[in-house]
């Protein structure tokens, strides 16, 4: 019975303690592991999901909205860009609007650069373009929105294969010599073909020298062999960066060296060209005369051209114009 009954308690021990245990870990399990790993794995699960969803559209959204954004800073920069011209436009816009009613009321109109004083017995030549040109933009005027290349290279002679600059620069040198010997200071924009001088920048050292005349010698070049003779570009009337005194005068100094050439050489006189679109006239306070000495795609007139005696004869009736204009 003893032994019986010790059984029993032992096995009812057993039973008890097996039961706490179970029930125990059952708890523990459930209380912990459980709903731990249940709930994490489903929240996890279920937050991944969604996350991934969520993180899937925020990410697709935060494209989105980062191309949106990329478009909107490039939008926004090319219009910049757009705005920047204008923007320039409308301040000059404006200016010449405001200005433009005072042109019509006054009769001597507000330039948008004056005119500087001038040495009559200072010349500034410009032997036009260089050995390369420069293709970065400047503009066409002051408070210009319109550009152009700041010098080009220029035309080639159709026989002669000479460039255009050099043929400029050696008649400019013929014609500085001669306007020195009859006492004239002369101020060249270039004496040589490797400079990098845009056409601003070359009406800027005529305004500087304050020079009585400003001298921009070029050839001309046609599709069609056969045209030749000398034309003169200056400024229209209404030029809207000159004053009207500059126009005139540079008017008044083109037809006096266009003249003085084509009677010292005898080339065909083509006259005036009236022009608004030159950055080097338009940049110029001082009265300007581009001329264009004759045509390089002429056989004829390329052959004149680049012969010396010629030039010498080109570079004394243009010292005769201008000493005619300045008297
Ligand atoms: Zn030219």
């Amino acid at each position: 019975m003893k032994k019986k009954y010790k059984i029993i308690m032992i096995s009812l021990i057993a039973v008890i303690v097996l039961g706490i245990g179970i029930v125990v870990g059952n708890s523990w399990h459930t209380k912990t592991q459980q709903p731990k790993v249940s709930t994490t794995t489903i929240t996890n699960s279920t937050a991944k999901g969604e996350a991934s969803k969520e993180e899937k559209e925020a990410l697709k959204s935060s494209e989105q909205a980062l191309s949106e954004a990329t478009k909107k800073v490039v939008d926004s920069a090319n219009k910049k860009e757009e705005p920047a011209t204008p923007q320039q436009t409308n301040q000059p816009q404006q200016k010449q609007e405001t200005q433009q009613p005072q042109t019509q009321q006054a009769p001597t109109p507000a330039p948008v650069k004056q005119a500087v004083p001038t040495n009559n017995k200072v010349v500034c030549i410009d032997a036009g373009h260089q050995r390369y040109g420069n293709s970065a933009k400047e503009p066409i005027g002051p408070g210009a929105t319109q550009t152009k290349a700041k010098v080009t290279t220029g035309a080639t002679g159709i026989r002669s294969h000479r460039t255009e600059s050099q043929i400029n620069l050696e008649i400019a040198l013929k014609l500085q010599r001669i306007l020195q010997s009859r006492g004239y200071t002369v101020v060249m924009c270039r004496t040589s073909q490797d400079v990098n001088l845009s056409n601003k920048e070359r009406a800027d050292i005529a305004n500087k020298a304050h020079a009585g005349a400003f001298i921009r010698l070029h050839c001309d070049s046609s599709d069609n062999q056969s045209v030749n003779g000398v034309t003169g570009l200056a400024p229209a009337s209404g030029n809207p960066y000159l004053s009207s005194s500059i126009v005139s005068s540079s008017q008044s100094l083109t037809r006096a060296v266009v003249n003085g050439l084509c009677s010292a050489t005898g080339a065909k006189n083509r006259g005036l060209s009236l022009v608004n679109n030159m950055s080097g006239i338009n940049w110029t306070q001082v009265p300007v005369a581009l001329v264009e000495m004759g045509f390089i795609s002429n056989p004829n007139e390329d052959a004149n051209l680049t012969n010396d005696a010629y030039q010498e004869k080109v570079a004394n009736g243009i010292a005769n114009g201008i000493a005619s204009f300045l008297h």
